[in-house]
């Protein structure tokens, strides 16, 4: 495929900042892509290429000129070519140059542009790309907001309310129906209740245990739900301990606390319980714990085949968090997942704390089969529209089998 055009303009996120949007046209057809930006971030993901006032200025530059340039002179007969020659032509490490955001937004709408011109849906695309079998994931739905993407008014980022229903329009009402009356049974205690950067409400207790004690009784109304956190335990580091709601935790004793969560309420997963540094205690957890819930990696691994590789030989975690635009490519992600199901681990795929309404990562999680997709609250609509989107694959896959 040739590409004979390529445009890029600056979109805003959920949280109001620039980010980039870019469409490639090949002969009749056309497609866009819009990348997402997170904040509470691994230090080995790939680099957003930012102005210094947080603008995408320099990596709109980079794909309207030297990217789209580069792209005029070649066929690519499939997307791996495509990917391995933004690599090359970045010629950095972790994309520092021209920015993972900007080689990003190129790779997914190539990807686009592939499965148009083989007339296939997307999530259909990316199962024949990673040889994966498509199935509808779990919803890890971020109801309650802390953490950094709630100025830490719940010291824990994300409380999720996972739904695991045969269908996604079924998993999808019960998301609905759940949060409705997640947020009525708050407003009683909170009639001005905010809300955080996924989503999801964001309110203040001063137990830890409350938000769980709340989940636990939306959960008993409906058999196939249960809940999980992501801890992002980077962002409650304060030296060699972790910091919750004024309390100072050593690692054994954040892992205590764990045990008593999942002893007490009907968990699922953990993500990200300690910091990335403190690799030994991620050994720890998954040892004790791994056969109870799931132990995801996200700040840990980052969507990088390698770091996933050596987090399977220490056996860190038993499943890992994708997240496209930490590692900057499709095919590089695709070798994530490959690493990811080789360790014998389960996938979630998850969207960023500053969102677009690009849907990619629901024809991802479809496409591969995940176990989950992190999609965010219901209060937000670029977080709708994934769930949106997975409806809607739902409807093609049926059409598709018939
Ligand atoms: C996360 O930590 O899983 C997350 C989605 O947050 P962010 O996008 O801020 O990294
Ligand atoms: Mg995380």
């Amino acid at each position: 495929m040739r590409i004979n055009s390529v445009h890029a303009r600056a979109i805003s996120d959920t949280r109001g900042r620039e980010t980039i949007e870019t469409t490639l046209r090949a002969g009749e057809l056309e497609a866009t892509a819009s990348i997402p930006s997170g904040k509470s971030t691994g230090s080995k993901e790939a680099k957003e290429l930012r102005d210094e006032d947080g603008g995408v200025t320099t990596a709109i530059r980079n794909v309207t000129g030297e990217v789209a340039n580069a792209l005029g002179e070649r066929d690519f007969s499939n997307i791996e070519e495509l990917d391995s020659f933004l690599c090359e032509l970045d010629g950095t490490q972790d994309k520092s140059r021209l920015g993972a955001n900007a080689i990003l937004s190129v790779s997914i709408a190539m990807a686009r542009l592939f499965a148009q011109k083989e007339n296939i849906p997307l999530w259909r695309f990316i199962a024949n790309t990673a040889k994966t079998i498509p199935a509808a994931p779990r919803l890890f739905v971020n109801v309650m907001n802390g953490g950094a993407h709630a100025n830490f008014r719940l010291p824990i980022q994300e409380q999720i309310l996972v739904v695991g229903e045969e269908t996604l329009k079924e998993s999808v009402t019960i998301a609905h129906e759940a949060f409705t009356q997640l947020g009525d049974m708050l407003r009683t205690e909170l009639p001005d209740l905010p809300i955080g950067d996924e989503g999801g409400y964001s309110p203040v207790f001063d137990t830890i245990e409350r938000p769980f004690e709340l989940l636990a009784d939306i959960v008993s109304k409906w058999s196939n739900t249960s809940i999980a956190i992501d801890s992002a335990a980077n962002e409650l580091l304060d030296g060699n301990e972790y910091v919750l709601l004024k309390k100072r935790y050593t690692s054994d004793e954040l892992l205590e606390l764990y045990t008593h969560l999942i002893e007490r309420f009907p968990f699922h997963a953990i993500e990200d319980p300690f910091a990335e540094s403190d690799k030994e205690s991620f050994t720890k957890i998954t040892e004790k714990l791994g056969k109870k819930v799931i132990i995801i990696g996200d700040d840990l691994i980052v969507t990088n085949p390698k770091l996933i590789e050596d987090a399977a030989t220490h056996k860190y975690i038993n499943a890992a968090l994708i997240k496209p635009n930490q590692i900057g490519t499709v095919s590089e992600t695709i070798d994530a997942v490959h690493k990811t199901y080789e360790a014998g681990w389960r996938t979630v795929v998850s969207h960023r704390s500053g969102e677009t309404y690009d849907t990619f990562i629901a024809d991802l999680a479809y496409g591969i089969g995940a176990h989950g997709i992190k999609a965010g609250g219901l209060a937000q609509q670029q977080r709708l529209a994934k769930y949106e989107r997975l409806r809607a694959i739902e409807r093609e896959a049926t059409e598709l089998s018939m």
